[in-house]
């Protein structure tokens, strides 16, 4: 599969589709989970600019599909965010007369046939979207270019729009996707420069004429209800109020949370599950100096403050673009250059740096799909023996190993559906080199509880974590979680907030308690000793097959 990615020969299928489609009666613009926006929205703009050319109707539509979700193990507080942001859309573009056609469709073998059948009752001649770089949605959209193909009577247009840079344009001297950030980075970043803008904003789809109201087929498509919730998908009420306070919908909060980090200082108050955008904290005078972004380079891996962006559930359901994160950050850093710092040493530079590992694991994937189909990226690593013990999996996915650190990471997911990134690989490694378990239990895990699940960045972040993957960290090089705690927590805020048993411990106790003062509180003591564990990962990880 490596060998002929999918990415690049949807490109060329959608190519073979109707040139010069007969004029039908609109044209569809098919949203997809990663792109719930109307601002700075590629497809969604050119099928505006060809609803406008043909003096047609533009509708929206959206598919959900719960089989492809239970195949992606996404969480259902992801579910119920892509349903919250659907309504904060319709209600929006309700203003310029698009309608907003929801449905779900099983199985989702059929999901092609299913959309060129409702293309072909609309008579639409032009169906666009943005490209998922998932091998299966891959598939189904090669296979919708063919049904397509086949009629003859629909032009598809699949569009680059979730990566800054999109996958294909940085390659090696060979012709291959990268395989280490660095080089990448350092091929990435001249990129932002090149003709066409790869930033420029996407114009704002053109409203439809109000006649549409009135139109037999699609005026009807305003009265369409959003499903409250997608069955096995659901909820409970209190974790949904949770998800409100934590993440709320809509472009203007992503776009508010951007702000707020380029403008606003870090407020130690705003570690748990807080609404992020109520700390009072206004939007500053334009001071990058004193900002969170400001600051970036030297706070980011405190995990006891709050330095980073949050916008990982926002980018990951392309609430807001990268382009335009990228964008506000230029205008900060150099608007008169136009030039954007990608310095390590700053924080700006070093913002920009992390935004492009999005735009490597995307492309990662696009190159090697293997990655995503359970597989290492580095075969060698494939018969590395791993433990079986669903008693330490559970402790691990409870916050409950005994290792404060990791507990009050697995906690913050747990209540927040988000992780700060330090913990994100502090709570991986330990789960793959101190328990020795598997490390697709644990990037499934991710998947079904962070809001922000997102297959390319955790299969990323799982195989770096595991040693398994592209530009990995080396098998032998193995956090030693107390260390790890006292940088990333060194006032241990972090870790007596999200484990109440410690609330009261002061001091390094914090980091790891005594085992007498562990029981007094009702803590649990480690299952593994940190330095045996590191011993016995090193000795699987150098003889893969041998326990
Ligand atoms: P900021 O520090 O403000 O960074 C800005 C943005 O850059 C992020 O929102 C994100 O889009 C991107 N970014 C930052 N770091 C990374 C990174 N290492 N890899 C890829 N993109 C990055 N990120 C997800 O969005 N979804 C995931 O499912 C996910 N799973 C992860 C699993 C593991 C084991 C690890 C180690 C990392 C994972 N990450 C994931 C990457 C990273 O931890 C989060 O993007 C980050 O913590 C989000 O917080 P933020 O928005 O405040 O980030």
């Amino acid at each position: 599969v490596d060998k002929d990615p999918p990415a690049f020969r949807l490109e060329e299928l959608m190519k073979q589709t109707i040139k010069n489609p007969p004029m039908g009666d609109a044209v569809v613009y098919w949203m997809r989970m990663e792109d719930l926006r109307i601002h700075d929205n590629r497809a969604f703009s050119q099928a505006s600019a060809q609803a406008i050319r043909d003096g047609i109707p533009l509708v929206a539509m959206f598919i959900l599909s719960p089989q492809d979700y239970v195949a992606h193990d996404r969480s259902a507080r992801r579910i119920d965010f892509t349903l919250r942001n659907l309504r904060a859309i319709r209600d929006k573009l309700a203003s310029l007369h698009i309608p907003l056609y929801v449905d779900s469709h099983t199985p989702r073998t059929t999901l092609p046939s299913h959309i060129l059948g409702l293309l072909s009752q609309w008579n639409v001649s032009h169906l666009f979207a943005n490209i998922e770089y998932e091998v299966d949605e891959l598939r189904r959209d090669i296979k919708v270019c063919e049904l397509a193909k086949k009629g003859g009577r629909v032009r598809c247009t699949f569009v680059h729009d979730r990566c800054v840079i999109p996958p294909g344009i940085v390659k090696t001297k060979e012709g291959r996707g990268y395989t280490v950030f660095s080089p990448f980075f350092r091929a990435w970043a001249p990129h932002l420069a090149d003709k066409p803008d790869p930033l420029a904003c996407a114009p704002t789809p053109e409203p439809n004429a109000k006649l549409i109201h009135d139109h037999k087929t699609f005026g009807e498509l305003f009265h369409r209800t959003i499903p409250d919730s997608v069955e096995g998908f659901e909820l409970t009420t209190e974790d949904a109020e949770q998800m409100k306070i934590c993440w709320k919908e809509g472009e203007d909060a992503a776009r508010e949370l951007l702000h707020r980090f380029l403008y606003t200082k870090s407020r130690p108050s705003q570690l748990g599950a807080v609404d992020p955008l109520s700390d009072g904290s206004k939007v500053a005078e334009k001071n990058p100096k004193d900002s969170r972004v400001g600051k970036y380079n030297t706070a980011r891996d405190r995990v006891d403050a709050d330095t980073t962006s949050r916008l990982s559930p926002y980018l990951s359901a392309g609430i807001i673009s990268a382009r335009e994160c990228i964008r506000e950050t230029m205008e900060l850093s150099n608007a008169k250059a136009k030039k954007v710092d990608v310095s390590r040493e700053t924080g700006i530079g070093r913002w920009v740096q992390e935004v492009a590992w999005r735009d490597f694991y995307n492309h990662v994937l696009a190159f090697f799909p293997r990655v995503s189909m359970g597989r290492p990226f580095q075969e060698k690593f494939a018969d590395v023996q791993w433990e079986t013990n669903e008693g330490h999996l559970q402790a691990w996915k409870d916050g409950k190993t005994g290792v404060p650190i990791v507990d009050a990471g697995m906690r913050q997911a747990n209540t927040m559906g988000w992780m700060h990134n330090r913990v994100r690989m502090v709570t991986a490694m330990y789960l793959v080199k101190d328990l020795m378990l598997d490390w697709r239990l644990g990037e499934k895990y991710f998947m079904e509880t962070l809001i922000d699940g997102d297959l390319a960045s955790n299969n990323g972040g799982w195989q770096w974590s595991a040693s398994t993957g592209v530009d990995p960290v080396p098998y032998f090089r193995i956090f030693n979680p107390y260390n790890q705690s006292h940088k990333a927590d060194p006032t241990g805020e972090y870790i007596r907030y999200f484990v109440p048993e410690l609330a009261k411990v002061r001091g390094d106790d914090v980091h790891n308690p005594p085992a007498k003062l562990a029981e007094k509180l009702g803590y649990p003591t480690p299952y593994v000793k940190h330095n045996e564990a590191r011993e016995r990962a090193i000795k699987r990880y150098k003889n893969p097959g041998q326990a």
